[in-house]
């Protein structure tokens, strides 16, 4: 046999035991006649003792790192037990070795706190892989799917594999595409999502339907982002949207509760994408922490609850914010002893570019009850009280105001809570708090392309009460600066997104079924009606021969690992990852192809 144990497993209770053990050399140190070995594998590290019975034969063939070992040995109790590791208190007592395989010397120690550098780890990947801190990662990324796996086999979904070749058909980003050999001139792409293949599945009376699946977008890369990536993807039919967020809020509570031991009994909480607006300034919101916005300048909308009110700042002459579209504010607790150097460190942090924002206004509520703020020449103690209060500030608390273009200054206070939960420790990296999102607006107006988009997919409905608005309104606007007046933008999606700990893990909606309707919305987003056919007859046929009412959600995959791993980085839970200019640097790809390749696919090359 060619072990008869891992290098995990021995305990006291084996000593005396004889085992045979494979695996791969991690140190080697040598005292006088006898040698200690580490020796690692998947499962963990044993320590190896070879006595000086052995020396002659270690000296033909000496031992180096990552070798690979077999030994058979007896178990032994160490003098000097290691309380570090589980076979801590053992030793195996050599009594014949044989070097498997030899190493060269690896480019970087494969330890926690290896001495390899971002570039030379991916270069090597197989050998960072082999490191502990990537290998609990991996293990992770497999514990969530075979929980997700076992959830949906148990409540009745089949895993159907949809085609990697299809038509190219963008979803909102660009596609990859393959040339066709057999279809010369012809490409296939490599589908976004398995969107329409799901839905045609639903068509089928395939009714509940999942895939743990690649999809590949041709963007270019943000921080944090991979050209392939993979996707919880799933579909029902008849379901009404309550249904679907049950189905998977059930899914998402069953993989905390399998893989990180977390009893989410709590319903998750529900929030329209307006409310998220409005009081965190984002439609993903971290709501491990508050500090909701105060809106000081929106008549009509009330954030906290405590009260909006223009007059808090209004006719005190202060033009920064009587000349302001929007005025927003935090209460950020306990923080009114700043001093003079972290209020400008804010100020600073507020200037740059990428927030974007001119300066920052503060008022501190001390705790003797007075008010000091930066802007004490035009806000008397009354007033500053006011603002403080209906930003539900209390004495100690320090309240952060912005004032800008709406846009960018809700971004920007979003930006801001943010950094201040993270100053203040309120992002805990072992709490988890999930939000449903719901019911963003259908369209977004592309300015630069005059014309509306779908904010998720084209195939999401309407909430049903905009459906006449839909169906009764000419898509088309005269005055492009005008868009927001057209009934168009307050359409609302029967859409959701679930938003964990501030990041959006997955998005759906109930989709459109009905093929007039279907029609209405690729003639909203500017197709005519042989586009239509052209990029998606098949779905329009589909929808003539009974499609059943249905809906779905698909689930980042990797940014959920890396959420549940504590991880900022979705790379260190993909096994071989791009890097962020999409390259992957151990295979040196995308590289050139040969001429005889490009010659049968009949393409030339135009890189001039
Ligand atoms: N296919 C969609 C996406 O990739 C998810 C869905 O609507 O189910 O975002």
């Amino acid at each position: 046999m060619f072990r008869t144990i891992t290098c995990g497993e021995l305990r006291i209770a084996d000593i005396s035991k004889e085992v045979v053990l494979a695996g791969w050399v991690q140190t080697v140190r040598k005292f006088g006649s006898i040698t200690f070995v580490d020796m690692r594998d998947r499962y963990g590290i044993t320590q190896l003792l070879f006595d000086e019975t052995l020396n002659q034969q270690l000296d033909d063939n000496p031992l180096g790192r990552e070798y690979v070992l077999q030994v058979k040995g007896i178990v032994s109790e160490r003098s000097n037990k290691n309380k570090n590791i589980p076979t801590g208190d053992i030793e195996v007592l050599v009594k014949e070795f044989s070097i498997l395989n030899r190493s060269i010397t690896p480019p970087f120690t494969i330890q926690d706190d290896t001495d390899g550098g971002d570039d030379l780890r991916m270069k090597y990947r197989y050998l960072d892989l082999r490191r502990n801190a990537v290998k609990k990662n991996i293990e992770l990324r497999y514990a969530v799917n075979r929980a997700t796996r076992d959830y949906m086999h148990q409540n009745g979904f089949m895993d159907i594999e949809t085609p990697f070749l299809i038509k190219s058909t963008p979803e909102g980003a660009r596609d990859f595409v393959v040339p066709s050999r057999m279809n010369p001139g012809a490409f296939y792409a490599l589908p976004q999502s398995p969107q329409t293949f799901k839905q045609l599945l639903m068509v089928s009376g395939y009714d509940r339907y999942y895939q743990i699946v690649k999809c590949f977008r041709d963007e270019d890369l943000r921080a944090d982002r991979q050209p392939e990536f993979t996707q919880i993807d799933c579909e029902m039919a008849f379901v009404e949207q309550d249904d679907v967020l049950n189905m998977f809020e059930g899914l998402i509570k069953f993989i905390f509760n399998t893989v990180k031991g977390i009893d989410y009994s709590e319903q998750v909480q529900r929030m329209s994408w307006e409310d998220a607006m409005w009081v965190y300034g984002n439609d993903k919101p971290d709501i491990r922490f508050g500090m909701k916005l105060l809106n000081l300048k929106c008549p009509g909308h009330v954030f906290t609850g405590k009260g909006r009110n223009n007059l808090l700042i209004d006719g005190a002459g202060f033009g920064v914010f009587d000349d302001a579209e929007t005025v927003v504010a935090i209460s950020v607790p306990g923080c009114a002893d700043y001093s003079r150097k972290q209020t400008d460190e804010l100020t600073e942090w507020v200037k740059r570019p990428q927030i974007g924002m001119k300066g920052l206004a503060f008022i501190k509520c001390n705790t003797d009850g007075s008010f000091k703020s930066s802007m004490d020449k035009f806000y008397d103690g009354e007033r500053l009280k006011a603002i403080a209060e209906a930003a539900g500030a209390n004495a100690g608390d320090i309240v952060l105001i912005l004032a800008g273009s709406e846009e960018r200054t809700r971004k920007a206070i979003s930006e801001l809570r943010l950094d201040m939960g993270r100053r203040l420790g309120l992002r805990k990296e072992d709490e988890f708090k999930l939000l449903w999102v719901l019911d963003c607006p259908l369209f977004e107006y592309a300015e630069d392309e005059k014309r509306w988009v779908a904010r998720h997919h084209p195939f999401t409905s309407p909430k049903p009460s905009d459906i006449d608005t839909m169906i009764n309104n000419n898509p088309v606007i005269e005055n492009a600066a005008e868009y927001l007046k057209h009934p168009y933008a307050n359409i609302k999606a029967n859409a959701y997104d679930m938003v964990l700990n501030g990041n959006e893990i997955g998005g759906g909606s109930i989709r459109i079924y009905q093929k007039e309707l279907q029609q209405k919305m690729f003639q909203a987003l500017g197709m005519d009606e042989a586009e239509q056919l052209h990029k998606f007859g098949f779905l329009l046929g589909a929808f003539e021969y009974g499609a059943p009412p249905h809906g779905g959600i698909a689930f980042g995959f990797d940014r959920l690992c890396a959420i549940l791993g504590g991880s900022e980085s979705i790379r260190d839970f993909i096994a071989f990852p791009k890097n962020n200019s999409g390259r992957d640097v151990m295979l040196d790809a995308p590289s050139t192809i040969d001429q005889k390749q490009l010659d049968e696919l009949q393409i030339k090359l135009n890189l001039d």
